[in-house]
């Protein structure tokens, strides 16, 4: 294996002074393992011995200068051991340290330096190794925090909204991590049985995709997500099939691979929730409506929109006419039953450009921009019109009329008026709507100062 020696930089001279010193080296056993036992000692390694700090092979493999798969392989498997035993990573160095000293100490018995590069350049191979092995290790437990942290996150910020959590894609998520999870884990020794499914279609990412989560993603996105979705399967397919045979050599270039393939999809994995908690936090859960803080950032955002571009900007304020009665006559869950047919019907009244939302309570309102004044007025007496000849709560048996009184107002785009300001102007003018006998609409006008 060419990238083993690359990797060294063990030089043909120093491979030979290894390969022509091997009866030497091999000899020299008893005095490895007395000098290291009384290093073991020493470092506070009480009960250890060198029969149970290294595998059998380990000596042997070393001085015998075969820089070949099965070296490696090998290599890797003695880090995991330490790593299983409980051994820290530094402690795995300093055993390797000391092998280094030790080695020295052989090639200088033979006045032999290029023997001692070569041994040391072999150590050397080692723990880099040792490190890969650590370094999983350590990876695999951030991702597992992480993971766990961001889930948690997820979960707490719906919860607060009280906003039910996309299950789906969460699910997808956690899938995902799993998956990486599983594959890492099994490159540290950790083996689940069972089979592994190469498929992008049976995972819960593949599912959700599948049952319409790939129209979520942007267009631009969706052939390098799908590319990274089908790299992060190969990869760790490959990473837990040289696992399972044994063969490390390539598990931490599969792995390394798949981590940056996951980037990819966690990204949009993650923007998509966040989407999905966007739409939740503004979403009314009764009506289905957006809620207070869209209308809030929405007006904020048609101010801004009509400055700019010319238009009339349009508020309709809407308040359920003698809703305090319905409740009491027919309960609260009649009134909701109310609320949410009434809200029905505004969003059918309404144009598609238009937006409405449930203010409050039984109190809604719309905004529009427009080209001139004239329109917001028609808009609301539409609303009104329609709500009244509608009738409600069918469904219960007992149907019932309802009528809203709306104050609506029409703002030149070159007003100075803050959104508050807006507001209430129009909000007095529901106030008259109320005052001058209910289900009419009152409206203001206002030109440019
Ligand atoms: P007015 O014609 O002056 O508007 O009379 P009103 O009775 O509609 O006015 P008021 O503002 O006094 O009452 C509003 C009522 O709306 C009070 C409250 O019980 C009811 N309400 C507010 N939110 C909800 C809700 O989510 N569900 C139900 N069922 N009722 C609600
Ligand atoms: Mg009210
Ligand atoms: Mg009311």
């Amino acid at each position: 294996m060419n990238s083993i020696k690359d990797m060294l930089g063990l030089s043909i001279i120093e491979n030979l002074e290894i390969q022509s010193n091997r009866e030497y080296l091999i000899a020299q056993k008893p005095f490895f393992d007395s000098e290291f036992n009384s290093w073991l000692l020493k470092y506070g390694f009480e009960q250890a011995t060198v029969e149970q700090v290294f595998r059998d092979d380990f000596y042997a493999l070393f001085v015998q200068a075969e820089l070949d798969e099965n070296f490696y392989s090998s290599m890797y498997h003695q880090a995991l051991d330490w790593y299983h035993a409980g051994l820290t990573h530094n402690r795995s160095m300093l055993i390797l340290s000391y092998c280094r000293q030790v080695f020295i100490l052989l090639a200088e018995k033979k006045d032999n330096p290029v023997l001692a590069k070569g041994l040391c350049h072999t150590v050397d191979l080692v723990q880099s190794v040792v490190n890969s092995v650590f370094q999983l290790h350590e990876t695999l437990d951030n991702m597992k925090k992480k993971s766990e942290l961001e889930v948690v996150r997820m979960k707490r910020s719906f919860q607060l909204i009280a906003a039910e959590l996309p299950k789906e894609l969460v699910q997808a998520f956690i899938d995902h991590q799993n998956w990486k999870i599983r594959t890492f884990s099994a490159a540290l020794g950790d083996i689940e049985e069972g089979e592994f499914s190469f498929s992008t279609s049976e995972c819960q990412l593949g599912k959700w995709l599948n049952s319409g989560g790939i129209n979520a993603i942007p267009e631009k996105e969706i052939e390098n997500f799908n590319l990274a979705h089908e790299k992060v399967h190969k990869l760790g397919f490959m990473a837990l099939k040289e696992a399972k045979e044994q063969h490390p050599e390539r598990i931490i270039d599969f792995l390394v691979e798949m981590e940056n393939a996951s980037d990819t999809v966690c990204h949009v994995l993650l923007e998509r929730i966040e989407e999905e908690f966007i739409k939740a936090a503004s979403m009314d859960t009764l009506t289905g409506l957006a809620n207070r803080c869209a209308f809030e950032s929405q007006l904020k955002q048609n101010i801004a929109f009509s400055k700019r571009h010319g238009f009339w900007l349009g508020l309709i304020i809407i308040d359920i006419d003698y809703f305090k009665s319905l409740n009491d006559s027919k309960g609260h869950a009649y009134g909701d039953q109310a609320l949410k047919e009434v809200a029905q019907v505004l969003a059918e009244a309404i144009r598609t450009e238009d937006y409405v939302y449930r203010w409050g309570g039984e109190e809604f309102a719309v905004l529009t921009i427009d080209k001139d004044s004239s329109g917001i007025e028609v808009l609301a007496e539409r609303i009104r019109a329609c709500v009244a000849e509608q009738i409600f709560c069918s469904t219960t048996g007992s149907e019932i009329n309802l009528t809203i009184s709306l104050g609506s107002g029409a703002f030149h785009p070159r007003l100075d008026k803050t959104p508050n300001e807006i507001f209430a102007l129009v909000d007095e003018q529901l106030y008259l709507a109320k005052e001058n006998g209910r289900n009419r609409v009152n409206s203001l006008t206002l030109e440019a100062d």
